[in-house]
Order: C-alpha cells, then structure tokens, then sequence
C-alpha cells in the first residue's frame, strides 16, 4: 500500500485523514487539518514555523 503524507504538515494520510474538497471530493495531497472544503485552514503555518524556529539560531550565530 502506498503511503502518503500531507505536502503542508507532512501528517501521514489515511482515509479518514485526507482533506476535503468544496464538492466533498478527497483532496489526496493534504490533511484534513490543513485542507478542508475547497481551502487551506492555515496557509503558510510550516513556512512560519520554520522561520520561527530557525530565527533565533540564526541571530546566534551572528549571521542577520
Ligand atoms: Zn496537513
């Protein structure tokens, strides 16, 4: 069985995990928590929460 795995939150998916499409189609790319009805619940959180973490890292490192 193939497994896959959320492209936004790298969740693995199972059936009842997939995100949801306005039609109620399955959206096999993304989580339910991600994607839900036709849209994206929070865009951008993996880009932030990189940059969040990686931020003060960064700083103490001397680099700007
Ligand atoms: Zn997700």
């Amino acid at each position: 069985m193939e497994q896959k795995y959320c492209q936004s939150c790298g969740m693995l998916l199972s059936e009842e995990l997939y995100g949801t499409e306005l039609s109620k189609a399955k959206n096999h790319e993304y989580c339910i928590y991600c994607y839900e009805k036709g849209e994206f619940k929070q865009p951008d959180i993996t880009m932030e929460k990189m940059i969040k973490a990686c931020v003060p890292f960064m700083v103490e490192k001397g680099m700007t």
